[in-house]
């Protein structure tokens, strides 16, 4: 039998440490003896007082206990409940230093998982102003001492912290949910509870189209029927300006999906309109759509600019949601194709190419690693290549097919770099070349990094 190595730090002794780092997750990375320390709060620069709570064989956590060298990017977080909520992790940090902390992570995975050394990494795409950009809030109903209460969960928690506002969610939001969470309480609407599964009203679903100025609120019952819905409709009209829709889902599975399968518009229309850029799309309750409408088009502008298109192209989306992209590419190529698992996603992208009579698009519903290689084998041509895959990243089936298709160049967008670096490294080892990445900044004071890359085939 091996001995067990000891660690270099036990739990709940104290240790001093300076922060090296930060980690995707926001956590600062201190070190005691080579070994890591992940102490959420802590930033890069700082000498910090860590009282270590967990440790396995690799790393362990520490909690921040006194900050004895506060870094000059340090910000007092504006939210009240920030220390206590799980949606933002980067408050505390300058918005400048954000953006410098999100670039400095992507240039450190490309190198250290992708082992690409000399990538142009070009600084974050901020926003001007990176508060109220959510235009879609989710907010889960709860009762608390027998008032209804409504918010946000708690880190790593489904307890419902109540509050009144929410200062990166569009204003709107924060007047339903207020709204919503009064009237339940007038008329004895019940909150849902999850640990028994009763209760009625589980969640409230906000969305806004930002161009539009169009309001949808849903709201989500266990139970069939939503008691009273013709007085909430009524206070929802008179109080809520915008208000075009308002629809009713039933979800009364034990679940942490939000919305149900069934849906019913109470008021108004089953649709809201929001335009990126010169594209308009129709965004029903369930329809995927980006939160942050602005710096979408900043993304799509990007991915735009690397196609490089001139007219002449057929350009393959692959990951592609309701269109949004290949909408965007369209205005510039010959033909788009368009492949998605979700079949709404491309029922949906199919009446949002005919809202915008685009002519040249197609789009299927499959997979990208299953769709993409039949094209191939049927002799089918793609001159330029884009992928915008879920977080685990593009499918080595899929990254066999563009190396075989050889496109001219691929469009890379990721919403994790780590795999975005893996991929981009088979895909260099294959006959590309990655010529520059964009971080965007989709998400601010959340520790989430976006990045489009623009790979060319190399001659
Ligand atoms: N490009 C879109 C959506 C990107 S999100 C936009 O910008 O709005 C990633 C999308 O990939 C999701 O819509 C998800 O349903 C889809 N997806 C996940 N795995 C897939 C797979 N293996 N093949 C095709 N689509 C997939």
């Amino acid at each position: 039998m091996t001995k067990k190595q000891a660690l270099p730090v036990q739990k709940n002794e104290e240790y001093i440490v300076t922060i090296e780092d930060l980690t995707h997750e926001g956590h600062g990375v201190g070190k005691v003896d080579g070994y890591p320390l992940f102490i959420p709060l802590a930033l890069p620069g700082e000498k910090v007082k860590t009282k270590v709570v967990k440790t396995t064989k690799n790393f362990g956590f520490g909690r921040l206990m006194e900050n004895l060298e506060p870094s000059e990017d340090r910000v007092e977080p504006p939210c009240p409940v920030y220390y206590k909520c799980g949606g933002c992790q980067l408050q505390h940090l300058s918005y400048e230093g954000q953006l410098k902390a999100k670039q400095k992570q992507v240039e450190d995975v490309l190198e250290r998982i992708g082992k690409l050394k000399n990538v142009t990494v070009h600084p974050t795409l901020g926003m001007e102003d990176p508060w109220r950009y959510r235009n879609k809030s989710q907010v889960p109903v709860g009762i608390e001492n027998g008032r209804v209460i409504a918010g946000f969960y708690a880190q790593r928690s489904h307890d419902i912290i109540d509050v009144n506002e929410c200062i990166i969610q569009e204003q709107v939001s924060d007047q339903v949910m207020n709204l919503v969470k009064k009237e339940a309480e007038k008329f004895g609407i019940t909150p849902y509870d999850e640990a028994r599964h009763k209760g009625i009203l589980r969640h409230v679903v906000i969305r806004y189209g930002r161009t539009s100025g169009e309001v949808m609120v849903v709201l989500v019952t266990r139970t069939k029927n939503l008691p009273h819905a013709d007085e909430l409709v009524e206070v929802l009209r008179d109080q809520i300006e915008g208000l075009t829709s308002v629809v009713h889902n039933i979800n009364d599975q034990k679940t942490n999906v939000i919305l149900g399968n069934k849906n019913r518009t109470l008021w108004g229309r089953d649709v809201i309109y929001d335009s990126i850029g010169d594209v308009r799309f129709a965004i029903s309750a369930r329809s995927f759509y980006q939160i942050n409408p602005i710096q979408t088009e900043v993304l799509y502008k990007k991915a735009l600019e690397y196609a490089q298109l001139n007219g002449d192209e057929s350009v393959i989306d692959a990951y592609c949601g309701i269109g949004t992209i290949s909408l965007f590419l369209a205005q510039k190529a010959k033909h788009v194709f368009g492949v998605e698992i979700v079949e709404q996603a491309i029922e949906d992208a199919k009446a949002n190419a005919e809202l915008n009579g685009f002519t040249n698009t197609s789009f299927k519903a499959g997979l990208a690693e299953e769709v993409i290689p039949a094209w191939h084998d049927e002799g089918n041509k793609a001159d330029v290549i884009v992928v915008d895959p879920p977080r685990k990243g593009c499918d080595q089936a899929l990254l066999d097919t563009i190396l075989a298709m050889q496109p001219k160049r691929v469009v890379y967008v990721s919403c994790n770099p780590a795999t975005l670096a893996r991929d981009l490294r088979i895909l260099e080892d294959g006959g590309y070349e990655t010529k520059e990445v964009q971080p965007v900044d989709m998400f601010p004071q959340t520790s989430h990094v976006e990045c489009v890359a623009q790979l060319v085939l190399k001659v």
